[in-house]
Formats: C-alpha cells, sequence, structure tokens
C-alpha cells in the first residue's frame, strides 16, 4: 500500500499516530416507501420514538460536553433541541407519514429539505445559517430512523485521528480529549476559532488540507504532525521511523520547554518580556498555571453567551465566572474582553433580533452599544467582580473614538449604581480598545487620550487589512501576518503607543509563532498574550533574543518591499537565533 502525504496549516503541535475516523456527515439514501393504510400509526409511533432518543442523546451530549467544557459551550445543543420541540417540524413531519402515507425517513427528509430551502432564501445572514442546524438534527434522525451508529466524537471507544471535511468551533471544544489524538480538517485557517481552540486544548491539529477526507478512509493508519502541518495516511516502516523519532525529539523538547517555567521571560541583554494566556473557558485557567502565564492577557467572554436559546447569562453568571478567574490569579492582571459574538461564533436568540453577527456586521462594542441593557449586565458582574482581583476591561471591535466614549459612559453609570447601592468594587478598572479595525489602527493618537492601554488582535486586524477570511482554507496561503503592509501599521501602533505612554498588550495568533513573535518583539510589542501552550516556546525565543537584534530585525524587515521577503529574511533571523527545533510554534 503506498503511503500519501496530505499538507496543510499546523495549528497545534505534537506528533501522533493511530488509527484514522473520517467523519461523514450525511446518512446515505434515504428509503422511500407507501404506507399502507394499516401500517400508519405503527410509522407514527417509530417516528415519535427516534425524537424521543434524539433528545436523550443531544441530553446526554450536552451533560458531557458541560463537564469537558463548561455549561456555555454545552449549550450549543439547544439550537437543535429547541426544533425538537418545534411543534410545526415535528407536527409537520407527523401529518406527511399520515396524510401522504410516506415513510418516517422520507418524511424526515422531505420536511427538512423544505425548510432549509425556505432558510436559503432569507437575507438575514445569520438565519440562513440556521438552516445548517436544521440539517443536523434530520441526519441525526435519519441514523436513529435508518439504524445507522453515529459517530460519536465526544465519547470515542479507542484513540483515534479524526479527519473531517470541517469541525465547527463547538465540536472541537467537545472533542473527547482522551480518545482524540488529533484532527485534521480540509477547511480552515490558523486563525479560525476552531484551530484557536485546538491550541487551547492542546490537541495536535492539521487544517487546511483542502482534501485531506477524500485521501484517508476509516480505519487507515495515519501519523500527524500538527507543527509542520502534514497528515501521513499508510505511512511505510521508514516513515514511521522517522517519525517516530520526531516524537521523541517534540517530547524532548517539551521538558526542555516545561523546566523553564520558573524562568523569566528576559532577554540576554535584559529586555523583559511579559507572557501571558488568552483564554475562552475558566477550565483552561489549569494550562495558563501549568506553562507559567504571568496574567490572562485576554479571556474572550463570548463564549459565556453561547447558552440556550431565548437566555441571556444573568448578572450572576457573569459575576460568579469573572470572580472565579480573578480570585485565581491572585494579584496578577486578568484582562477581560467585553462579549465579542461573530463570524463563525454563533448567537443566541435573545440577540438575533437586531441583526445579524457576520463578520462586517453588529458584533463587539458595536452590538453591545446597540444593546445597552444586555451590556449592562455584563458591566455589573465585571465591575462587582474587580473587587476580588486585578482586572482590566477591554473592548472589542473598536472602530470610532465615539465608541470608546459611549462605552465609558455605560461603565461610569453602572459603576455609580454600585456605589450608590453600596457595592465593593475598584474605583480605577483600566478600560482599553482592541485595535483589529483597521481605521482604529489609524486613529491611536486620538483614542488614546481616552483608553488606559491598547490590545491589539492582529487575527482580525490582519484579515481586514489583507481583506482575507481568516477562517477559508482557499485563502490561507493570502493570510501573511509579515505582509509590509501588516508591518507598517504594526510599526505605527507601537511608535504612537509608545510615545503616548500607553500600555500595549498583542494577543493575536502572531504572537505565538516564534517568527512572528521575534518581530513583534522588534517592533516595540513587549506583552504578548497566547494560548497557554505557546507561553513556553516563546519564553525560549526571548531568552534567546537580544532586544537590539529584535530591534533591528524589525527595521530590516520593515524595509523590505514582499510578504515573502520578509518571511525569508525573518526565517534566516530566526534560525540564526534558535536551535531548529525549537524555531516551531508551540
Ligand atoms: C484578534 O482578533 O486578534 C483577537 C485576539 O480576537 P479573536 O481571535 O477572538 O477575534
Ligand atoms: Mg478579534
Amino acid at each position: 500500500m503506498s503511503s500519501k502525504r496530505c499538507e496543510g496549516i499546523g495549528v497545534s503541535p505534537g506528533v501522533v499516530s493511530g488509527r484514522a475516523v473520517v467523519v461523514e456527515r450525511g446518512v446515505g439514501d434515504v428509503p422511500e416507501r407507501l404506507l399502507e393504510p394499516n401500517d400508519i400509526e405503527a410509522e407514527v409511533t417509530r417516528f415519535d420514538q427516534a425524537i424521543d432518543a434524539v433528545r436523550s442523546e443531544l441530553g446526554s451530549v450536552e451533560r458531557r460536553a458541560g463537564r469537558e467544557v463548561g455549561e456555555e459551550l454545552a449549550r450549543i445543543f439547544d439550537a437543535q433541541k429547541l426544533i425538537l420541540d418545534d411543534r410545526s417540524f415535528v407536527e409537520t413531519i407527523r401529518s406527511r407519514i399520515r396524510d401522504d402515507r410516506r415513510n418516517a425517513e422520507a418524511a424526515v427528509r422531505d420536511v427538512a429539505n423544505g425548510l432549509q430551502a425556505r432558510f436559503a432564501r432569507i437575507d438575514d445572514s445569520y438565519l440562513r445559517d440556521r438552516g445548517a442546524d436544521i440539517e443536523t438534527l434530520a441526519t441525526h434522525l435519519l441514523r436513529i430512523l435508518l439504524g445507522q451508529e453515529a459517530l460519536r466524537l465526544d465519547h470515542l471507544e479507542e484513540s483515534v485521528v479524526v479527519v473531517a471535511h470541517d469541525l465547527s468551533p463547538a465540536e472541537t471544544a467537545t472533542l473527547d480529549r482522551e480518545h482524540v489524538l488529533g484532527f485534521v480538517t480540509d477547511a480552515g485557517g490558523r486563525t479560525s476559532h476552531t484551530a484557536i481552540m485546538a491550541r487551547s486544548m492542546e490537541i495536535p491539529a492539521v487544517v487546511g488540507t483542502h482534501d485531506a477526507t477524500l485521501h484517508v478512509q476509516t480505519g487507515d493508519r495515519v501519523i500527524l504532525d500538527g507543527a509542520e502541518g502534514v497528515m501521513i495516511v499508510n505511512p511505510s516502516a521508514e516513515i514511521e521511523a522517522e517519525y517516530e523519532q520526531k516524537r521523541s525529539a517534540y517530547e524532548d523538547r517539551e521538558s526542555v520547554l516545561a523546566a523553564m517555567r520558573e524562568e523569566l521571560a528576559e532577554t540576554p541583554d535584559g529586555l523583559r518580556i511579559t507572557l501571558q494566556a488568552n483564554l475562552e473557558s475558566v477550565r483552561e485557567l489549569e494550562g495558563a498555571h501549568r506553562h507559567g502565564a504571568t496574567g490572562i492577557g485576554l479571556y474572550r467572554s463570548e463564549f459565556l453567551y453561547l447558552r440556550a436559546d431565548g437566555e441571556l447569562p444573568d448578572e450572576e453568571a457573569h459575576f460568579e465566572e469573572y470572580r472565579a478567574i480573578l480570585q485565581e490569579m491572585g494579584p496578577a492582571q486578568v484582562t477581560i474582553r467585553t462579549m465579542d459574538l461573530g463570524g463563525e461564533k454563533s448567537l443566541p436568540t435573545a440577540l438575533r433580533a437586531a441583526g445579524d453577527n457576520s463578520l462586517l456586521g453588529l458584533r463587539g462594542i458595536r452590538r453591545s452599544l446597540h444593546d445597552a441593557d444586555i451590556f449592562a449586565v455584563q458591566l455589573r458582574g465585571l465591575i462587582r467582580a474587580s473587587a476580588y482581583g486585578n482586572l482590566r476591561i477591554v473592548l472589542p471591535f473598536v472602530t470610532e473614538l465615539a465608541e470608546v466614549l459611549e462605552a465609558r459612559k455605560c461603565i461610569d453609570a453602572v459603576a455609580a449604581d454600585l456605589r450608590q447601592s453600596g457595592v465593593a468594587f475598584d474605583e480605577d478598572i483600566p478600560i482599553g480598545a482592541m485595535l483589529e479595525v483597521p481605521a482604529a489602527s489609524l486613529i491611536v493618537e486620538q483614542l488614546s487620550d481616552h483608553v488606559d492601554f491598547f490590545s491589539v488582535g492582529t487575527n482580525d486586524l490582519i484579515q481586514y487589512l489583507l481583506a482575507v477570511d481568516r477562517t477559508n482554507d482557499a485563502v490561507a496561503d493570502l493570510y501573511e501576518p509579515l505582509h509590509p503592509g501588516v508591518l507598517r501599521v504594526l510599526n505605527a501602533i507601537a511608535t504612537t503607543a509608545r510615545e503616548r505612554e500607553i500600555p500595549l498588550c498583542l494577543c493575536g495568533e502572531v504572537a505565538a509563532d516564534p517568527l512572528t513573535a521575534m518581530v513583534m518583539i522588534g517592533l516595540g510589542y513587549e506583552d504578548l498574550s497566547m494560548a497557554p501552550g505557546s507561553i513556553p516556546v516563546i519564553k525560549n525565543l526571548v531568552r534567546h533574543l537580544p532586544g537590539g537584534d529584535a530591534r533591528r530585525i524589525a527595521r530590516e524587515a520593515l524595509a523590505l518591499r514582499t510578504a515573502a521577503e520578509v518571511e525569508e529574511f525573518a526565517l534566516a533571523e530566526l534560525m540564526a537565533h534558535l536551535p531548529d527545533d525549537f524555531s516551531v510554534a508551540g
């Protein structure tokens, strides 16, 4: 059997090997029958039993997900439960069985197809995308009716490498960590939230292979290298031996890095770099401690909102979550971002009416200001929690100064209210703005008078500067963090923030890759925040890279004309400063 090499984007390091499980989305052909009148009621009962079975399976998946990744993420499955409880969906299928004498499978298929066609015609992109929830549910129902075993990625019997066309952030969050050795997808980019979750969960992963699912079958033996970004299907003995060596070198590297936990992130010429953790869930705090994060540079609070449709986290839910993080981190700085639902992160029903949450839509601070009451609930939770630690609040997706001023008014109003009620809180919570919209990055000077710090969100900033969708594998090659245009904007931000003496944190994925982190440090980014597992490899970089060299590298990079030139130059510099094994992203 000849081996096949599939290349993609290595987004979460580690070398693993095992049997592949290919995630099939469809259920194949659906049988159609005209029912005999006497069989109709039995068919309706069979359908009702399938509904009960789906409801109970969803409940147990949700409970398991709750244990693995927290309740907020687990509520993602509620969209499907809501459809199950919707009389128009279930009753329409029942009447298809009774009136048209269709078998249950055919009735489910007909009704789901009809609904999806109607959703596909809707203008609102959020609602249009809900057609996918109907398809997921219909597939689940059909599997049960057809007696097919569903592939349960959240509860696997043996250790496998998952190969899928795509995994949503929610599916990634609920992967069975004990048995999923790693995953490979056709779709996705380095900064998609699926990739971000893989790094947070420390599961080796390769995304953006375009067609890996075409080259592998369930049961094939595969090797996955999450740093190199390759999957090898049916490897020869020689290749197995080669990757076995890589695996053991990777493990050696990890133990060398782990031993640096207590070391300072200081360059050989004495420049101190702050290395903080990005979190999506309070559960990831353990990794942040284990890898030596000195604070939380970005807590993505929108994951709290991925709750039951029609419900929103109340003040207590916000307060409890934030207090837990602040208490756990003690005196260390914790930066919590107000919610930024957008792009591939779905939106609860209660927030939908006002518009979509697409990449250029009503997201981040725009939505918070639009729904001031909902914003106030989050702010009350945040401000109350400030009494328990060292909190900073950062506003996402800021585009202009007026948004910061208005958000500050909301914060002041909530603080005044709490003060009047005698609630204790920190009177000087630093308020910052994310710089991730190109226009905001061009008015740093104007924003400086009204914020206490900036957080540079390069994932989005690069996406919008280059007009390249960060989740789309077809344009993943065009997502170039070292594009001269990106470097100029990042240089201008750092220069102005330095002149204005405004603290600056960089929390996009460029902070986690030694190649780009080296250039960022040279540009003046000395506070970096990343997935916890990436901290050791960046600390190692810092300890080998004199600050003076970094500044020279950034200066020379700024003089180059193309992304390819910058990359080639930066790679040579990185190699000159670091031994081979330590130059890949952690
Ligand atoms: C960013 O855009 O760089 C960022 C840190 O936020 P997110 O990845 O959640 O969009
Ligand atoms: Mg962002």
